[in-house]
């Protein structure tokens, strides 16, 4: 991605973690580290050294590994509206604000629904978005602390990014996601096109992630939602659905 190496890593059941590499400057960062051992595996068998640490929100599913990779020496940045449950963070972030990895710039995006304080990482140009459990392929956070007004405005704000922009989510939902969107858009082209990509995918055990913001623009229900209420209903929808 425009001179940033990009890792996907799977840790625990169904959570994706991020390794993030600058050859120009050599440094990297893992992000939503759920487990440390798989993070500091990944990073050595490249001959990397994990420097930097960022958090989308509290969870234990990506907060857990954190500890750990500290004990490396890494410095880590999260969500300030979180801090007091994310013990670990060395420096506090908040809407607009920037941050950086070598000569690359994230700007911070607060993403509330999924927790108060989420917040998502936007490297404009790499092109590249880290969506945590804020956007989904096909799907979008549970509202366990927002609304879906709150939810529904992320949703705008994001669809709103460059339709290249990669999408790097928090977890491998897509395929429970997919089944669900097509209940929501069952004549939907596009969607039905991805679930065949998807479905193949996951018969193989591959993973379905990243997305792109026009993929999402073009198959996501909550993105595709014309209000809040529409949101709220789908995400209840989704909330019930067993598929
Ligand atoms: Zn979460
Ligand atoms: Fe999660």
């Amino acid at each position: 991605m425009a001179g940033l190496e990009v890792i996907r890593v799977p840790v625990l059941s169904d959570n994706y973690a991020w390794l993030v590499h600058d050859p120009a400057s050599g440094e990297t960062l893992a992000i939503d580290p759920g487990e440390a051992a798989p993070m500091l595996d990944a990073a050595a068998a490249r001959g990397w050294r994990i420097g930097q640490v960022w958090a989308t929100h509290w969870h234990t599913d990506h907060i857990a590994g954190i500890p750990d990779i500290k004990a490396g020496g890494a410095v880590v940045t999260g969500p300030a509206a979180e801090a007091a449950r994310i013990p670990t963070l060395d420096r506090t972030v908040a809407q607009s604000d920037v941050v950086t990895l070598g000569g690359h710039r994230a700007a911070v995006i607060e993403t509330p629904g999924h927790t108060l304080g989420h917040v998502v990482f936007h490297f404009a140009k790499g092109g590249l978005l880290v969506s945590g459990d804020t956007l989904f392929a096909m799907g979008c956070g549970r509202l366990f602390e927002g609304t879906p007004e709150q939810m529904f405005a992320n949703m705008l704000r994001l669809a709103d990014l460059p339709g290249e922009t990669g999408v790097y989510c928090g977890h491998e939902y897509t395929q429970s996601n997919g089944r669900y969107a097509l209940t929501v858009e069952p004549d939907n082209a596009g969607l039905v096109a991805r679930m065949t990509e998807v479905d193949a995918l996951r018969a193989g055990n591959e993973p379905t992630v990243p997305s792109t913001i026009a993929l999402e623009r073009a198959t996501n229900p909550f993105m595709r939602a014309s209000s809040a209420d529409e949101l709220a209903e789908r995400r209840a929808g989704k909330d019930r659905f067993r598929g």
